[in-house]
């Protein structure tokens, strides 16, 4: 077996190759002057062009605001086939990688430009250099926050429909967001981070929901959102208000919640019947406290939920309810009585519709 000593010449004997691809092969630094005329066998002037994939690669970071990074690539597989030829021909062992090589370079010289520093385990960018296709990606790390909102106007949903082009994914038309508009409480949310971050699209975990003309007041609702591939990482939006809707972003966590988080909801509620409500049935309402009450839930499973206290007041035929439930509690089918007992349309003898309910309180339990 050649030593390392002598290695460099006799590969040169068989193969051209460029001093960094043969410095990488005699596991040392091997001068210049000693390199055959002509394109190196592995790399095919690939380590010539070394200072172009920094350029690329500065220019694909340039709308981003990070600390850290991790570089892959993509090396063709006739460049690795090719140095596998070389290593196997010479009987080296050991020797660094075409591709581990790369990156290692481009890593230090782009820490060297820019002060940030490589992170193996939790990068917030990783940037990857595709050498088959010649274009550098970046994708920065997602950003999750926790917040709440509080809604003063009644009108706007909770929720905003899927863009109809692209059912979500993100398409030229809903600019990326992957939302049909931005006129809901996810649509307000979803701008502001938009603007905050320059992030492509986000994700919601909400806790619990309720109806477009609901009221949502006090400290509001709570809810989780994930901004995904957030340029600008050091953004620190607090707030937004519009059409009647004032979000607060309290703190960055570190995911989305695993599972359905457990939550306590205040509501109040107005609700009409066909006739007066007599007190015997306002006394039977109110006897409600602290009783679970079943009801099939929306996979058509029986689920069972909670009133922790529950006042009643009435006037006509007119019903003023105060509620603390679980989250998920069917307020308006316990109203209405729809496959659900016992519910205010049994207690009171005819037929309650809900007007409107109010979120006064979400709370989570634990
Ligand atoms: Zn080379
Ligand atoms: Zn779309």
């Amino acid at each position: 077996m050649a030593s390392t000593v002598n290695i460099a010449p006799s590969i040169l004997k068989k193969y051209i190759l460029c001093t960094r691809c043969l410095s990488r092969q005699a596991k040392e630094k091997v001068s210049g002057n000693i390199r055959r005329k002509g394109i190196c066998y592995i790399c095919n002037g690939l380590m010539e062009r070394i200072d172009d994939l920094l350029e690329l690669t500065l220019a694909a970071l340039e709308e981003y605001r990070y600390k850290s990074f991790l570089l892959g690539a993509m090396v063709p597989s006739q460049m690795l086939e090719r140095e596998d030829e070389v290593r196997s021909r010479f009987k080296i062992k050991g020797a660094e990688s075409i591709k581990s090589y790369l990156t290692k370079q481009l890593g230090k010289m782009l820490t060297k430009k820019t002060g940030k520093r490589v992170d193996y385990v939790k990068p917030d960018v990783t940037i990857n250099i595709d050498l088959v296709g010649n274009k550098v990606t970046v994708r920065s790390k997602p950003i999750h926050l926790y917040g709440r909102y509080v809604k003063r106007a009644r009108g706007l949903s909770q929720r905003q429909e899927r863009c109809g082009n692209c059912m979500g994914k993100g398409c030229v038309k809903c600019d990326n967001t992957g939302l049909s508009g931005l006129s809901s409480i996810e649509g307000i949310i979803v701008r502001k981070l938009i603007d905050a971050f320059k992030c492509e699209r986000t994700k919601f975990a909400w806790v619990g929901g309720e109806d477009k003309d609901s009221l949502v007041l006090n400290k509001g609702r709570p809810f989780f959102v994930k901004v995904i591939n957030p340029r600008l990482r050091f953004a620190k939006p607090r707030s937004v208000t519009k059409n009647g809707v004032h979000v607060r972003f309290i703190k960055r966590v570190g995911g989305l919640p695993d599972k359905p988080l457990r939550f306590k909801t205040k509501v109040r509620l107005l609700a009409e019947c066909e006739c007066n409500i007599t007190s015997a049935a306002l006394a039977k309402i109110n006897a409600l406290n602290n009783t679970a009450i079943s009801f099939l839930g929306k996979h058509g499973r029986e689920v069972s939920r909670n009133i922790y206290e529950i006042s009643a007041k009435a006037s006509g035929n007119t019903l003023n309810l105060m509620m603390l439930a679980d989250g998920g509690f069917a307020i308006k089918q316990f109203v209405g009585g729809d496959g659900i007992a016992p519910s205010i349309s049994q207690i009171v003898g005819s037929k309650v519709i809900c007007k409107s309910f109010d979120v006064l309180d979400v709370k989570f339990t634990d």
